[in-house]
């Protein structure tokens, strides 16, 4: 039966009912459609699960059984990674058991006594398309050009070879292309994207001989974390002569920044030390391998500055906010639903920093909740000053670190600024990154689902770059959905991307939330969503993020078009 599954891509289903008859039915009206396994209790079920899991596309399951029950088979899966994301529909006779094995993680429910076939086929076959769809979300979380990991994937895998296998010594290998951007703007972008496949192909040829992973974790930088290796030279040799072969007519040269081995450092400290290394060599053109010495510090000399003038930065107001509206496309012509509030330091001697260079940095020190707290206050501030100075209550969203939620105060804070400035929680909209909510998400559900009574919408920011289960995101508490902006920047009609994008767009009407699209720089990519049903959209293509008094006239333009 198993074989016949990986022969003919049949959907493999697991029955578990403890009455014979259920098991019988259910398999009468699921055999022509789908492989099936049949287990009586949970404790067996259990053991086909753990056997089978990777080919298993759905479980359906009793509540009440002998020996072990639904609810703990629901508990026993939503504690275990690999598990977790195997979606289940309950077959219940009672209404009560219903609500409770949803909130369990079950994603719908079949009643006893069965009766309309077709009704049960469909709930299958619809659960299993959108679990389905989310897994191909995933997978496309490998990197399509070079083949390697996509950013989280490497940090993950990055983390669980430091933690677990803390006998290697691991080397960081940052390697780039020296002027990439000219090189595409020359040849155009199917060739530089040929490039970056070239370098991913020539990567991981090296780490079939070699312990270790890549990514290409942005643009046309490689990181390698890989064994200890003594000849850097002949590493960069290797890789730079490949791709001279490739690429007879251009002259492209790569760059190697390395941080080799070195006792308990952690291993993103060693990619910062050999991106800086990398970095080091712009404009140099006889050096190409630089290895991290500890002279090299100053990247971390710029950091501890940051750390230093924060205090004064937030007494000096150098924080400004600026902010970039949200359209409703649906609505023609598209309406201002929103904006969202994003932090700029100007600072006195170093100018503009972006918010890339300073947010992770005080992430990682615990410091990120000055910055948010000044923004909330900040953005409330300027809805009441909108408010009665246009007459225009204008929704805005704040980001919301992970730190944050779990700070007991965080919904009292949010209430003082809410109040002070004699707003509704309506008005304030909390993003929320996917990736917190994989975290801890016991807790930080708990969390949100207090705000949300409060009257507070959550957002969850950056959707398709965590690792959330259709299963979890079904329990979970939120109001609308952003996509992550690497979604929407290769969509075209027909394209792999589109395509995901839609899948998103599906996951979201099942979950019954609204859909934002981010990152949107062009009128196509804006009709596609459009097409597609996508409610709102955020970029470029309508606004970059605006100070306050640029943002106005996009206020007195909704006035008088509602007017
Ligand atoms: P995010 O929350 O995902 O914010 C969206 C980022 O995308 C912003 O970058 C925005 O300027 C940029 N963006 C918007 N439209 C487009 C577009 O069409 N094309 C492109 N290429 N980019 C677009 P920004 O302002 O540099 O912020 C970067 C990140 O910094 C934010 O990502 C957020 O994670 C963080 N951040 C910004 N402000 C705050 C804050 O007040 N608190 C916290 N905790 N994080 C913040
Ligand atoms: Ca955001
Ligand atoms: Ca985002």
């Amino acid at each position: 039966m198993i074989a016949a599954n990986k022969l003919y891509h049949r959907h493999l289903v697991l029955i578990v009912d403890d009455q014979e008859i259920n098991r019988d039915v259910l398999g009468v009206i699921l055999e022509d459609n789908y492989d099936l396994l049949y287990a009586p209790d949970g404790q067996k079920a259990m053991e086909l699960i753990r056997q089978y899991h990777d080919k298993l596309s759905i479980i359906l399951l009793d509540l009440m059984m002998p020996v072990m029950d639904g609810f703990e088979v629901l508990d026993q899966l939503s504690s275990d990674q690999l598990l977790r994301n195997i979606p289940v529909i309950v077959l219940t006779a009672e209404k009560n058991a219903e609500l409770k094995a949803l909130k369990a993680g079950a994603l719908d429910f079949i009643t006893k006594p069965f009766d309309m076939h077709e009704v049960i086929l469909a709930r299958v076959k619809r659960i299993i398309e959108l679990s389905d769809g989310q897994q191909l979300i995933r997978n496309a979380e490998k990197d399509p050009i070079s083949g390697l990991y996509s950013r989280n994937f490497f940090k993950e895998y990055v983390e669980r070879i430091y933690s677990y296998q803390s006998n290697m010594h691991m080397d960081a290998i940052v390697l780039n292309i020296d002027h990439f951007h000219s090189i595409n703007n020359l040849n155009g972008r199917i060739f530089g994207d040929k490039v970056l496949q070239k370098i991913g192909d020539v990567i991981t040829c090296f780490l079939n001989d070699v312990y270790g992973i890549a990514s290409r974790l942005e643009a046309d930088y490689y990181y390698i974390y890989c064994e200890h290796q003594e000849d850097y030279d002949s590493i960069l040799e290797l890789f730079q002569s490949a791709i001279s072969e490739s690429f007879p007519n251009t002259a492209i040269i790569l760059r190697m920044g390395v941080k080799p081995w070195k006792d308990e450092l952690d291993p993103f400290v060693m990619f910062d030390r050999a991106k800086t290394a990398c970095d080091m060599m712009r404009g140099n053109y006889v050096t190409h391998l630089m290895i991290f010495n500890e002279s090299m510090l100053q990247k971390e000399i710029y950091n501890q500055r940051l750390l230093n003038d924060l205090r004064s930065a937030l007494d000096e107001h150098q924080f400004i906010v600026f902010y970039q509206p949200k359209y409703n496309i649906q609505c023609d012509p598209p309406k201002l639903s929103s904006a969202e509030a994003l932090i700029r330091w100007k600072h006195p001697e170093l100018g503009m920093i972006s918010p890339g260079d300073f947010i992770p940095l005080f992430e990682s020190y615990g410091l990120i909740h000055f910055i948010d707290e000044y923004v909330w206050n900040e953005a409330a501030r300027q809805i009441a000053k909108w408010r009665d100075e246009l007459g225009f209550t204008l929704p805005m969203s704040v980001n919301l670190s992970r730190t944050d939620i779990f700070d007991s105060n965080l919904e009292q804070k949010l209430l003082v600024i809410i109040n002070k400035n004699g707003l509704t929680p309506d008005s304030m909209k909390l993003e929320v990154t996917e990736s917190a909510y994989t975290d801890n998400a016991n807790q930080l559900i708990s969390v949100i689902e207090k705000l949300r009574m409060d009257g507070f919408q959550i957002e969850m920011d950056d959707f398709g770059s965590g690792y959330s289960s259709l299963n979890m995101l079904s329990s979970l508490p939120i109001d609308v959905l952003k996509i992550d902006m690497k979604f929407i920047q290769n969509i075209h009609q027909g394209s792999k991307e589109f395509r995901l994008v839609e899948l998103i767009l599906d996951i979201a009407r099942y979950l019954n939330v609204p859909v934002v699209a981010e990152g949107v720089e062009t009128q196509e990519q804006c009709d596609l969503l459009r097409g597609s049903g996508c409610e709102l959209v955020q970029g470029y293509f309508f606004s970059r993020p605006l100070p306050p008094q640029d943002f106005e006239p996009l206020i007195h333009k909704e006035i008088a078009l509602n007017r």
